[in-house]
């Protein structure tokens, strides 16, 4: 779009939703609906429509860029991808980072998919504003009403249905606007490219004016005008009505529901037509809060074009045509190609090359850009997914992203001499587009690790290396991560002294160590009074303990979840240095640990199985011998849906064995859960394997 839109008229938008509901389908026809077709006028010709996507399709589609600009009715609307699988639940998390409202599919006959849970759950932790689109309605079976049900009491939301389909059989003849009071028909020559709006036909009107009526109940406590018209039983307006489903909608109250088939081109327009009513603008969010680094305090950045210039790099694709891209969402300022910038997480000056932006059919060069907007950046250096970009006289560090901790690795070697520098290449610029994959030489074995999410995560990765760079590689087996934590309290005091000729080391700590919940991490806390150790000091007792910590102590795995107290200590004017500090700090850690006793923690992951029903005792069973713990079992259909907990170790090779078990017909994925305590029988031999490797 060259005629640029205010702020105002902006949606960042992702499309949420469980494999196979329709995401593509859906995200195809929005692109084709807001390019194609917004500049051709109408088009008659259903069949047109296909021949264009597949064109698209060979030439390699942008769809799956990680942002595409579309215009609808003169708002600009970018689409974040979000992918759908959730052993990537990484991906889902940064792009609802960036993005300010959701589009959730779910399948008209499948409803409430457990997958689609875990997604609305990231969803919630965001705040994110949804509108729901209930999709495949054309199919037998298909339930609006069943759907919208389930929407309420399996995800525990307010669904609030804006339309509902009017259908025989498996043909959607119309779909009825509840908010307009309008009836749409779909043209079927056309495979519903087109369609005429007129008013709803009376035999159905009187469902869309109960419908009509239970809605403007449902929203009047978000609009005191409305509220004082409906009590006092004067007329409401539609754009009274929008604006109280907006409101409810931007505060997370209320959900609007929509329905079509994006196969059959329904209800996408009245779609795209909710997304600008319904989901907020980036002025509608709060303005996002960073740290000053000029005084180190909270500030926020407000969205608009005079603030200073903020931005949070949130993707790093790898493009054959033009090289290195990087996407980000501006959250205020505004951005000029050439400027220089400032990469804070990374204390690194850069110049911005060339601004692009990505539509379904073209890239187009951007010279300014400003905040709300999301674009790729071409060329910038040091830039890692995550990292805060901003003007240069007004450094901020943005809130970083959540990532969660690789629980997998594997070792690789490159076959031959070449392969060695492809392999590097390879890891250098897959660790910069993914945080989650985390790339370590091992100090003793000077073998090369990776690690990531899971084997499927690694397992990808593999194969990019394999394709996109031509490595060719030996690959190990899959190691888990295991981690180390203190059972108990403790604390201990260390003199660090040496005096053998030259100058003498002098440190003396006294620290106390205490375990910490799950997920905690380290923390440090500094209760040195009166300066019995300087304060200059502090930093590196901090450094020491976790050197130790690192390193590991009952079998050489990072400890986790501990909290350190300084309590107090002494030093001596000349012998005393940093290095001696956190010398003292590492070996009273040790001790500390090795008092307050070491426990070997090992990766559970969530594992969600979905098996027909006749599997269900056999797929069960086998699970226990996984020690997996079974924590829920859910008809759907003719299938059942099995939750668990269990050891990422014992789900190495998982998919082969449940393709046995159920011919194929069975489906699972898993995600991270947490860290727990290694059953004592198996902590030794987990051990003495660790040990035997690494020597
Ligand atoms: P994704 O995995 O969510 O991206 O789903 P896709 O868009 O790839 O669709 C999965 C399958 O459902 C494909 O075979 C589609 O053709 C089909 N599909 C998508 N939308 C509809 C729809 O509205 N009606 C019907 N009957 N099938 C659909």
């Amino acid at each position: 779009m060259s005629v640029r839109v205010p702020i105002s008229r902006i949606r960042n938008i992702g499309i949420m939703a469980h494999i196979d509901a329709g995401k593509t389908t859906l995200t195809e026809r929005i692109l084709y609906y807001t390019g194609r077709l917004h500049r051709l006028g109408e088009v008659h010709d259903g069949a047109a429509t296909m021949d264009w996507m597949d064109q698209e399709r060979e030439r390699g589609i942008t769809i799956t860029s990680a942002a595409t600009t579309s215009d609808w009715k003169d708002h600009q609307i970018n689409i974040i991808d979000t992918p759908g699988h959730v052993d990537f639940t990484m991906e889902v998390e940064r792009s609802l980072r960036v993005l300010d409202g959701a589009i959730a599919v779910f399948c008209g006959v499948g409803g409430v998919e457990p997958q689609s849970e875990t997604v609305w759950r990231q969803a919630d932790r965001y705040s994110v504003p949804r509108i729901a689109f209930v999709n495949k309605m054309d199919r037998v079976g298909a339930n609006f009403r069943e759907t919208v049900q389930m929407i309420r009491e399996r995800l525990g939301t307010r669904a609030l249905p804006i339309v509902f389909p009017v259908k025989t059989g498996d043909i959607i003849h119309s779909l009825v606007d509840i908010v307009e009071m309008k009836e749409i028909t779909y043209v079927e020559e056309t495979l519903g490219a087109t369609f005429n709006i007129h008013d709803v036909s009376p035999d159905v009107l009187e469902r869309a004016e109960i419908e009509h009526g239970h809605m403007i109940e449902e929203v009047a406590e978000f609009d005191d005008e409305l509220m004082h018209r409906y009590l006092e039983g004067e007329p409401i307006s539609t754009e009274m009505l929008k604006r109280a489903i907006r409101k409810g909608t931007l505060q997370n109250e209320i959900v609007p529901v929509l329905c079509g088939a994006a196969f059959k081109n329904k209800g996408v327009q009245r779609l795209l037509d909710a997304v600008v009513d319904y989901l907020p603008s980036p002025l509608d969010v709060p303005p996002i809060t960073g740290e000053d680094l000029k005084t180190t305090e909270e500030v926020t950045r407000e969205p608009s074009p005079e603030a200073p210039f903020s931005a949070l790099a949130f993707k790093i694709v790898t493009d054959p045509y033009i090289g290195r891209l990087t996407y980000m969402r501006i959250y205020s300022g505004t951005l000029a190609s050439g400027q220089k910038v400032r990469n804070t997480s990374r204390d690194k000056n850069e110049r911005i090359g060339r601004l692009v932006r990505m539509h379904a059919d073209k890239r187009e060069e951007e010279k300014e850009v400003r905040a709300g907007d999301i674009v790729a950046a071409v060329g910038l250096k040091t830039v890692k997914t995550g990292d805060s970009i901003c003007a240069s006289d007004e450094p901020v560090l943005l809130e970083s992203m959540h990532f969660p901790e690789p629980v997998i690795s594997v070792a690789i070697e490159p076959r031959s001499r070449p392969d060695e520098e492809k392999l590097a290449k390879a890891l250098e610029g897959l660790s910069d587009e993914d945080p989650t994959f985390q790339v370590k030489v091992d100090a003793e074995t000077g073998q090369t690790l990776i690690s990531g999410m899971g084997e499927l995560h690694l397992d990808i990765l593999v194969e990019r290396m394999r394709r996109e760079f031509k490595v060719s590689a030996n690959v190990g087996s899959p190691e888990v991560a295991y981690r180390e934590r203190i059972s108990r309290p403790a604390g201990t005091r260390m003199r660090f002294v040496r005096q053998s000729g030259g100058r003498g080391q002098f440190a003396d700590v006294k620290i106390e160590i205490e375990p910490l919940k799950s997920g905690a991490g380290f923390e440090f806390v500094n209760k040195i009074v009166g300066g019995s150790i300087p304060r200059e000091y502090i930093p590196a007792v901090e450094a020491g303990a976790k050197d130790a910590m690192q390193g590991g102590i009952l079998a050489g795995f990072p400890m986790i979840d501990v909290r350190v107290t300084l309590v107090d200590g002494s030093s001596h004017d000349v012998d005393s240095s940093e290095i001696a500090f956190r010398t003292a700090g590492s070996m009273a850690f040790k001790e500390a640990a090795r008092k307050a006793g070491i426990e070997l923690l090992e990766p559970l992951m969530d594992v969600e199985i979905i098996v027909p029903s006749q599997y269900l005792g056999d797929v069960v069973g086998e699970l226990s011998s996984r020690r997996a713990k079974v924590g829920g079992m859910l008809q759907k259909g003719d299938s059942q849906v099995i939750s668990a907990l269990a050891p990422l170790k014992e789900m190495f090779g998982y998919a082969t064995t449940l393709r046995s078990l159920t011919q194929g017909r069975g489906i699972y994925s898993m995600q991270f859960g947490r860290y727990d305590a290694v059953p004592t029988s198996l902590e030794e031999e987990i051990i003495k394997a660790h040990r035997g490797a690494t020597v």
